[in-house]
């Protein structure tokens, strides 16, 4: 089964329209597709239309900015109602700070010399208030601060380099609990990235868990194999389902489109094992047999 639970359109940091994300799946053989964009699901009605067309099951999803120990940590929510009116107004709040970080980071830029970064930035960005630092990651590259945009983050917009601006983001627990309230099943978005020691990660895993978390991602783009078995053994050990995303962005830049990335180890429980959709293809695929 080809699912990818995890993408980025031009709503928020991705570069493919949301209709333009669905229809790379399409043609990459994706099956189950959700979109989820940071803290927007502005996009949502179109990659459900596009996804229509191209007959992929299309599910509603959000990738929510929350933070843990001074750190930025993503919690995936798929099969979100967007039309909740708590998830609608936590994502607006948390824009709103995205600008504000947007701002603090423009000044962080200027007193090391580089002008008007805020106005450059959103050249990049679809809406003024969904502005990340992946929008000026492509200034700077565009203006020759470095050689492309991952350059860029490694050179100014990392912890400890001189555009980097602490932010404080939704709380872990709260993030899960929107999704819950909103029809949605929580996914800690690629838990590899995170540079949290054993005890931390087992802390987060915790509060996740208890908050009504529902799944890890195990398999994503940013896991080698050993973080993938970890995970995949994190997950049991709490009680989580398993994902499994590309968290794509970028046609031009990642080795991976939308889609399937390879297959979750066979120790893991789905988070998609008792969705309709899934079952669907699973019998179509074993009467294919
Ligand atoms: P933000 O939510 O604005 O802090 O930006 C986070 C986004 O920046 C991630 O979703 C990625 O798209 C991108 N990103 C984070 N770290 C890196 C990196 N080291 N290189 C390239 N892109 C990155
Ligand atoms: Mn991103
Ligand atoms: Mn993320
Ligand atoms: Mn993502």
């Amino acid at each position: 089964m080809n699912i990818d639970l995890h993408c980025h359109s031009t709503v928020s940091d991705g570069t493919l329209a949301p209709a333009e994300v669905v229809a790379l799946a399409a043609q990459r053989g994706v099956e189950i597709l959700a979109l989820t964009d940071h803290d927007d699901t502005a996009g949502l009605d179109a990659a459900r239309c596009a996804a229509v067309s191209a007959g992929i099951d299309f599910i509603a999803g959000v990738e929510i900015s929350a933070g843990w120990r001074g750190q930025s940590v993503h919690i995936v929510g798929v099969h979100i109602d967007p039309a909740d009116a708590q998830l609608a107004r936590e994502l607006a709040s948390i824009r709103v700070g995205r600008l504000r970080r947007a701002e603090r980071i423009a000044a962080a830029l200027e007193a090391v010399g580089i002008r008007d970064a805020l106005a450059g930035a959103q050249r990049f960005a679809q809406h003024a208030s969904l502005i990340g630092r992946a929008h000026f990651a492509r200034y700077l590259a565009e203006q020759g601060y470095a050689a492309d945009s991952h350059a860029v983050f490694q050179r100014y917009l990392v912890p400890g380099k001189l555009g980097y601006v602490a932010h404080e983001w939704a709380q872990v627990g709260d993030a899960v609990r929107w999704i819950r309230a909103a029809g949605g099943v929580p996914i800690l978005a690629h838990p590899g990235r995170y540079p949290f020691g054993t005890a931390v990660m087992h802390e987060l895993l915790q509060c996740f868990k208890q908050a009504g978390g529902a799944a890890l991602e195990v398999l994503t783009s940013a896991h080698d194999a050993g973080d993938v078995r970890r995970f995949a053994a994190l997950a049991r050990e709490y009680g989580l389902l398993a994902s499994h995303g590309s968290d794509f962005h970028d046609p031009n830049h990642e080795p991976f489109g939308p889609g399937s990335i390879g297959a979750l180890p066979p120790e893991c429980a789905p988070v998609w094992h008792d969705w309709p959709a899934a079952q669907r293809l699973a019998e179509h695929a074993a009467s294919a047999h």
